[in-house]
Parts: structure tokens; sequence; C-alpha cells
């Protein structure tokens, strides 16, 4: 322990010096329950300057944290003092992030040329509004764009509405993006909204048929203040943020986990009391605004009968709860669903996905939004972790959108037949 304490005084020493240059990805592999215990007290140390993009539960699958250049020596060898094993998932994060704004700034060049979006690249948040408004025009028979509110830093927030008439018919929900720096979950939600408009529009199986029983509700970007913040530029401290952009009792630490701010077992383990955490929850239940909007729309409709929310990554399809480790009521269909829906998803690459419960696939996580809407009644709740596994985690090339975006549908498109095909 002592080891561990000389670690962190040596990471707090360095970490106001922002040097993005060299930054590691580092794949940490616990192999006893004691590395797990160490990873986790690591982890809970918020002054560290690591960022835990996996966690900590167990010994089967690695735990990638990205480790600031100036720390790295240090945190190799605390590694190492504990006969923790590790390898390099990536050498060197601001390489990549500068590839990654390269990337952007060609297509976007490109995009302006050909007055067309290109599905194979990320976009901002101006863009992204730019292709709803561009969509909605061109499909105005099926879909509308609703206000739900506004954001901490006065953004407007849309959800895009498919609908084929009638009032008051059960809806689906689905949301990208409450964590802002998991890029392919926006991008997975623009090419989804092109593509169940473009399917009604030319007949293709079973969008017609799912859009005859109800309405579907899409919301691309629910966490518009730290999206924009991920693309202040191309270094680490803005790229990886995760959280809303909201004041905090701590001035050096804004912003609340949107992911842990829902009236669901609100400020229990599984969140954070310190600003400073990652998974800080907030002062108080829907102190944010934009969990506040999302579920005061979702409660005044009243009818929604699906919620489904987008992150990534490490490919895991997961149903309530998070909060316990007790099964919810409905689990065994749930389990079925999302095993069929996975099953769905792989039939196009291969690619394999994990189903379970939040608490038993990922980690502990109160006050979450799958299972907020699940404990108000909307029992088909899921929420989608997308690629990949830890090759790039957040990193994504933009050359794996689409193919993500057409798996992902897959699954999707089973969940939502499901839903119409059992009413309850
Ligand atoms: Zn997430």
């Amino acid at each position: 322990m002592r080891v561990y304490l000389a670690v962190i005084a040596l990471l707090a020493a360095v970490q106001c010096k922002e040097l993005f240059n060299g930054d590691h990805v580092l794949k940490v592999h616990a192999e006893s329950e004691d590395h797990i215990q160490i990873l986790k007290e690591l982890e809970r140390d918020v002054n560290s300057g690591l960022d835990f993009w996996t966690h900590a539960v167990s010994t089967e699958r690695p735990v990638e944290i990205r480790v600031p250049h100036s720390s790295l020596n240090a945190v190799k060898v605390f590694l190492k003092k504990n006969n923790i094993h590790f390898t390099v998932m990536i050498n060197n994060v601001q390489e990549l992030l500068v590839r990654e704004r390269e990337e952007m700034v060609h297509n976007a060049e490109m995009e302006r040329k050909t007055k067309s979006l290109n599905f194979a690249a990320y976009h901002d948040l101006e863009t992204i509004y730019k292709f709803m408004d561009t969509l909605v025009a061109k499909h105005s028979n099926l879909i509308s764009k609703e206000k739900i509110g506004s954001t901490f830093e006065n953004r407007t927030m849309y959800v895009l509405k498919f609908s084929t008439g009638g009032e008051k018919k059960p809806a689906i929900w689905i949301d990208a993006g409450i964590h802002a720096r998991e890029w392919i979950s926006h991008a997975t939600a623009v090419w989804l909204a092109d593509r169940i408009a473009t399917d009604f529009e030319e007949n293709r199986a079973p969008v017609p048929s799912i859009l005859g029983h109800v309405d579907i509700f899409l919301m691309i970007v629910a966490n518009p203040d730290g999206y924009v913040f991920t693309h202040r530029s191309p270094n680490t401290h803005y790229r990886f943020w995760r959280k809303s952009r909201s004041v905090t009792s701590n001035p050096k630490c804004p912003g609340v986990d949107l992911n842990r701010n829902w009236d669901a077992h609100f400020g229990e383990p599984g969140a954070s009391n310190d600003p400073c955490a990652e998974d800080y929850h907030g002062p108080s239940v829907q102190s944010e605004i934009e969990v506040k909007n999302i579920a005061d729309f979702i409660m005044s409709h009243g009818n929604f009968k699906s919620f489904m929310t987008l992150h990534s990554f490490m490919q895991v399809l997961m149903y309530p709860y998070g909060y316990s480790d007790t099964d919810a009521p409905d689990k065994t269909e749930l389990h079925d669903v999302a095993t069929q829906a996975s099953q769905a998803l792989k039939s196009w690459h291969g690619t394999v996905y994990k189903v379970g419960s939040i608490f038993h696939t990922i980690k502990p996580a109160s006050g979450a939004s799958v299972d907020w809407a699940y404990l108000h009644g909307i029992k088909y709740s899921f929420a989608f972790e997308l690629r990949d596994t830890g090759k790039y985690g957040f990193l994504l090339p933009a050359d794996q959108i689409v193919s993500t975006a057409k798996e992902t549908w897959l699954a999707l498109k089973y969940i939502m037949k499901y839903v119409c095909d059992n009413p309850y």
C-alpha cells in the first residue's frame, strides 16, 4: 500500500501539467481478487489523473486505462510492483486524435463540395443539427423535429419523431451520446435516422409495419454541451469529456455524469458523490436539466413501451438492473430478447456481443436511465455498448461507423418488432 500512496502523490504532483503528447492507453489484466481491489482503489482516486475507460469487475476481461505521459513511468512501476500484468493498447493517444481531426476537416471540405452528408465520418453538433433539418424537410410526411428543452449552456435539445399519424400511439425511445466522448453512438444514430426514413419510403420490411404500430422517437445528441466540448480541440482534455458541463460545488470539476442522475436509486453504490469523479451523480435527483428534459418528455407522453440508449464501448447489450445484482421481474424475457437481438446483430459481420444486466456485465451503476425507464413501467429497456472491445475504444476509426450502424440496426429492428408483437 505504501507503493500505491507514493504513486498517487507523484501523479497528483504532475497532474496540472497538461502534456498530451505520448499519453498511453494501457490494457491491464487483473488476475486475482487482490488485483481487482487494487485497481478499484486506483480508480476511486480522482486526483490520480488516470482515466478508466473500462472498470475492474472481474478477471475475465482487461481494464483499459488512459495514462497521461507524465504519469506513465510511475504507473508502470506501480503495476509491476503489484505483479499486475499490462500491455499497451494505444502508445500515443495524441497521434490518433490529430489523425481523427484531420479526417474530419478533410471530410467537411468534401461535404461542402458534394453538398451531402458522409455517414462514414464523425460530425460536430452544428452539422448533425443541419442534417436533422434536411432529413425532416425530405421526409416531412414521416418525420418531425420536436424541441424538448434547453441544456445548461442553453443549447436546444431535439428529438426526431417518426410517425405515420394517430393520437398517442405506443412509442419507442432511442437516444445516443448521453456520454459525450462516445462518438460512435452519435454517428450510429445519424445513420439510423436516415435508414428508418429510407426503409419506410422504400417500403422495406419490417419498418412500415413497425411504424404502423408505434411512433419512434430518436434523440441523436442527448448531451449537446458535452458533445460540443469534445470537439473543442484535438487534445485529450476535451476529446475524452464524458459528463455534462454544469457548474458543481467544486469550481475545478464541472459536469455531472448524466447517466447517474436519474430517479432510479439515485446516489446509491455505483455512482460517486465527488464532483471530480467521472461518475459523479450530481447534487440531487434530476438536478441536470438534460436529464429532466428527457424524463419530463417521456413521462408526459405516457405511452412509451421501449427505451433504448446507445453507448460505447465493449460490445454489450444490457437490460436492468444497474443498481442491484437482483434480477428484474422480467429478466427472463429481457435476456431472451437481448440474446435474439445480439444474434441478429452478429449475422451481419460476426460481431459478438455479450448479453446481461448492467450490474453483471459492466459494473454496478445507480441512477442510470435504463433502470429509470424500467422502474417507471417501460418494460423493454435496453442499453447498448457499441464497438469495439478495446482496440481503439472511444477512438473508433470512422471507417467502422457504417458497419457498426448496420449491425446495430439489425438488433434494434429485432427489438422494435418484438415490442410491436408483444403489446402490454
Ligand atoms: Zn456511456
